[in-house]
C-alpha cells in the first residue's frame, strides 16, 4: 500500500474542510488525493490493490455519535451515513416498516463486514469487475480512462446488461442501493458550499459514458444521511437475492420490491429496484408502470419483468442474466404479495 496521511475529523465541518480543495487548488478528489474513511471495507481493500490511491484519508468515524442514528416518524426513515449495516438490518422498526431495507442489508457481505461497514460507504462501493480490481490488466476505462475495457472480450459473467456502453460493462455490486432507489429515497450531503439534498436516483451516473466518474458528488462533499419517505407500500416489501452460494456472495441478480395492493390483489402502486444487471442502482420504472392497475399474478409479474429487461445487451458469459433477472423479479413480486402485514 502506498503511504498516506491520516486525519481524524472531529465533526462534519472539520471533515469537509479537510477534504475540500484549497481555493485555486486542484480537485483533491479527482486526482485521488483525499478520501473519506468510514468502515474502510471497500476503500482499504482497493488501496491495498493499488486501485485507489488517496494521499490523505479523512477518518469520519468520530461523527458516528451525530451521524450514526436510525430514526423514523410519520414522514419516513432517516439513516445516518455512519449507521452500521448490521444496526440498520437488525433495527425492529426497519424490520417491521421497511423490510426490503433490512433484508437487502442482512443478505449482504458477512456478519463481520456488516458490523464494520457504514450506510454511506455501502452505497459508494465500487464494482467487483476483476479487471478493475487487478492492476496487472492495463485495459480498464474506469481505472485508467481511455485504456479500453478488458471485460468486453474477457470473462464477463458478473457484468451488466443494462446501462452499459462500449466503454464499460461493469455492474453495480451493492444490495441496499436498489431498495433505496425503489423507495424514492433522498441523499443529504454537506459540502464546502453548505448542505444539499437530492434524490438517491441522482447519486450515481446511470450510464457508463464516463466510467471513471461514478457519482454526482462534488469535491469535498460528505454524505451525512439518507432519507426514505414513508409510503403505503413500504411494509409489503422484500428483497430477493440470487447468488452463487447462499451467503457471503454478491448478487448475480436481485430484486427489491414494495407493493401497495388493494384487497383483491390489484396493484395500486409498485416500487421495483433490480440488482446485478445494471451499471448503476436501477429503478425499473417500466415494470412499475406495467403493474399498476393490474391484478398481481404470475402473468402480470412476468409481463412486468419483460418490461424491466427490455433492451438488455449481453456479452457472452452473462447471457444468462436477463432470464435469471426476470425470474428473480417474478419471485420477489409473488413473495411480496403473499406477505402477511
Ligand atoms: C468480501 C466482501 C463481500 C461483500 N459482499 C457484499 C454484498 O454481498 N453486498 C453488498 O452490498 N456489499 C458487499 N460488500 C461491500 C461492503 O458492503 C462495503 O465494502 C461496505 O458497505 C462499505 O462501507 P464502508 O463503511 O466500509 O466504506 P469505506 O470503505 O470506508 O468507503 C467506501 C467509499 O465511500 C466513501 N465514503 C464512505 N463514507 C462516506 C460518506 N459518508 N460520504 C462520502 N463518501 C464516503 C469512501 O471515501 C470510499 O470511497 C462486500 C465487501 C467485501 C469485502
Ligand atoms: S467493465 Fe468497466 S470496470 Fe471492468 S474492465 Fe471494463 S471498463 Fe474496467
Amino acid at each position: 500500500m502506498r503511504p498516506f496521511t491520516f486525519q481524524q475529523a472531529a465533526n462534519e465541518l472539520d471533515a469537509v474542510r479537510a477534504a475540500t480543495p484549497a481555493p485555486g487548488g486542484s480537485d483533491l478528489r479527482a486526482d485521488g488525493a483525499t478520501a473519506y474513511l468510514a468502515g474502510g471495507t471497500t476503500l482499504v481493500d482497493l488501496m491495498k490493490l493499488d486501485v485507489m490511491r488517496p494521499r490523505t484519508l479523512v477518518d469520519i468515524n468520530g461523527l458516528a455519535a451525530t451521524h450514526g442514528g436510525i430514526d423514523a416518524d410519520a414522514r419516513g426513515l432517516r439513516l445516518g451515513a455512519l449507521a452500521r449495516m448490521a444496526d440498520v438490518a437488525d433495527h425492529p422498526m426497519v424490520l417491521r416498516d421497511y423490510p426490503v431495507i433490512a433484508e437487502s442489508l442482512a443478505l449482504a457481505a458477512s456478519g463481520q463486514l456488516r458490523n464494520m461497514a457504514s450506510i454511506g460507504g455501502n452505497v459508494l462501493q465500487r464494482t467487483r469487475c476483476s479487471y478493475f480490481r487487478d492492476t496487472s490488466y492495463a485495459a480498464c476505462n474506469k481505472r485508467s480512462p481511455g485504456s479500453g475495457c478488458a471485460a468486453m472480450e474477457g470473462v464477463n459473467r458478473i457484468h451488466a446488461v443494462l446501462g452499459t456502453t462500449s466503454k464499460c460493462i461493469a455492474s453495480y455490486p451493492g444490495d441496499l442501493a436498489h431498495a433505496l432507489i425503489a423507495l424514492g429515497s433522498e441523499v443529504q450531503v454537506l459540502g464546502p458550499n453548505g448542505p444539499r439534498m437530492f434524490p438517491f436516483a441522482q447519486l450515481h451516473l446511470q450510464s457508463a459514458d464516463t466510467p471513471e466518474t461514478e457519482t454526482t458528488l462534488r469535491p469535498g462533499e460528505l454524505i451525512t444521511s439518507i432519507f426514505v419517505p414513508a409510503g403505503p407500500y413500504t411494509r409489503r416489501s422484500t428483497y430477493v437475492k440470487v447468488r452463487d452460494r447462499q451467503s457471503y456472495a454478491f448478487a448475480l441478480t436481485s430484486a427489491a420490491v414494495a407493493l401497495d395492493l388493494a384487497a383483491d390483489g390489484t396493484v395500486r402502486d409498485a416500487r421495483i429496484g433490480l440488482g446485478g444487471i445494471h451499471y448503476a442502482p436501477y429503478r425499473a420504472m417500466a415494470a412499475e408502470a406495467a403493474l399498476k392497475g393490474k391484478l398481481l399474478d404470475e402473468a402480470s409479474a412476468t409481463a412486468a419483468a419483460d418490461a424491466a429487461l427490455r433492451g438488455a445487451v449481453t456479452h457472452g458469459h452473462n447471457d444468462y442474466k436477463p432470464e435469471l433477472a426476470r425470474r428473480t423479479l417474478v419471485r420477489a413480486l409473488l413473495q411480496a404479495k403473499a406477505k402477511e402485514i
